[in-house]
């Protein structure tokens, strides 16, 4: 959970409701925390952030969870099993390594954005998280999604002098996004773990539409009011022509709308992209040169296994095989369970 402790900002709001809870046996659910406090969703909907984690120290108390305070440097194979390095040179050795590794190193930076901005005057939303100084600053924030307008947020109620929002597309509506959908779809994915890559790449495509779609194109209602302000300024259809630093230390931004924007800082709202070559603990050890991978994505049989025996790795790295959801809270009780089965039966456990 250190993502969201640390990238993601006091403040923040999930989009998810109670049902994405994380327990694979349905036991230690969010609605069940609820009642410990005598409490109902219809008391914490929307969830803050720091309801979640609450919830998240309660379900690891309940399911006596003690994870170890180490940070993996690295990850070696051969035909005895696995070694991981820690931080501090200490090594771990395992026949099967799980990897649920979240979203911290696949940030989406393009190209051709950051070719037009002065380096080391940018920052991805994810490492932009404590706005304690931002009072009185101007910031762009460039992307057009909830990120986006949840940082502007943020911002103005942290006391900024400005938040522009650039985006090259419309921006999104605010409604709403339903996502109730998405948990029937997933669980029976216990079952049938093959259901998405067993679809045509239409049918493919036209769930990933409508994931996409509900987070993409629609915006919660509750931000509406809390960018309604004139100290938020939405650019859409508008992208970065160039950046030039002032002399002054400011940044003078030309956008393709006709619009210059003077700002102190530049917040990247450009998401996250899977290059799993990009994860340092596979990149610094011997593992990607066996590792099967497709359009960057590991590839991975039904039980997440990659094609090097006994690593499993899942989260938005899986999503490619196993659907645009497994991105999200509500796919880890599947994971989990498939990940346990495969584990548990197979012949070297
Ligand atoms: C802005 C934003 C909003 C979101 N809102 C929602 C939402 O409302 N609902 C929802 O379901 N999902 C939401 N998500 C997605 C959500 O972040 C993911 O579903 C979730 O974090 C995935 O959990 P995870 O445990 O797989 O990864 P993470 O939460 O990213 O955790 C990865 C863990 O791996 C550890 N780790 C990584 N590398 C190493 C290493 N080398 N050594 C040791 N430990 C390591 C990290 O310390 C961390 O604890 C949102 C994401 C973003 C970016």
């Amino acid at each position: 959970m250190e993502f969201w402790r640390k990238h993601m900002p006091k403040g923040m709001y999930l989009r998810s409701a109670c049902d994405w809870h994380l327990d694979p046996q349905n036991n230690d659910t969010i609605e069940k925390f609820l009642e410990t406090q005598g409490k109902t969703s219809h008391d914490v909907e929307p969830l803050a952030l720091d309801f979640f984690l609450s919830y998240v120290d309660w379900f690891q108390q309940q399911k006596n969870i003690h994870p170890l305070p180490v940070h993996i440097r690295q990850l070696d194979h051969s035909p005895h099993g696995f070694v991981a390095t820690t931080g501090d040179d200490g090594t771990i050795h395992a026949r099967r390594v799980a990897l649920a590794p979240g979203f911290k190193h696949f940030t989406n930076i393009p190209d051709d954005l950051k070719n037009r901005l002065p380096a080391g005057r940018f920052v991805h939303t994810c490492e932009f998280t404590d706005f304690s100084n931002s009072a009185g600053r101007r910031y762009l924030i460039i992307g057009g999604r909830q990120s986006a307008f949840e940082w502007a947020a943020l911002l103005v109620e942290a006391g900024a002098a400005a938040a522009h929002v650039a985006h090259r597309h419309e921006s999104p509506r605010f409604e709403d996004a339903d996502w109730s959908w998405v948990n029937a779809l997933v669980d029976n994915m216990v079952e049938n773990p093959n259901w998405f890559r067993n679809l045509s790449q239409q049918e493919k495509d036209r769930v990933a539409h409508r994931m996409w779609a509900e987070g993409r194109l629609k915006l919660e209602t509750w931000l509406g009011p809390r960018v309604q302000n004139d100290r938020v300024h939405v650019w859409p259809r508008a992208e970065v022509l160039s950046c030039r630093e002032q002399s002054d230390g400011a940044l003078q931004v030309e956008l393709s709308n006709g619009e210059t924007v003077v700002v102190d800082e530049i917040i990247l709202a450009t998401g996250y992209k899977v290059n799993i070559a990009q994860l340092p603990v596979l990149a610094s050890g011997n593992i990607l040169a066996t590792l099967k991978t497709r359009n960057g994505f590991p590839e991975l049989d039904d039980h997440f296994e990659t094609s090097v025996p006994g690593l499993f790795i899942t989260s938005m790295p899986a999503s490619q095989d196993f659907g645009p959801f497994f991105g999200f809270t509500v796919a880890v009780r599947t994971s989990a369970r498939l990940i346990c089965d495969r584990m548990r039966f197979s012949p070297e456990s």
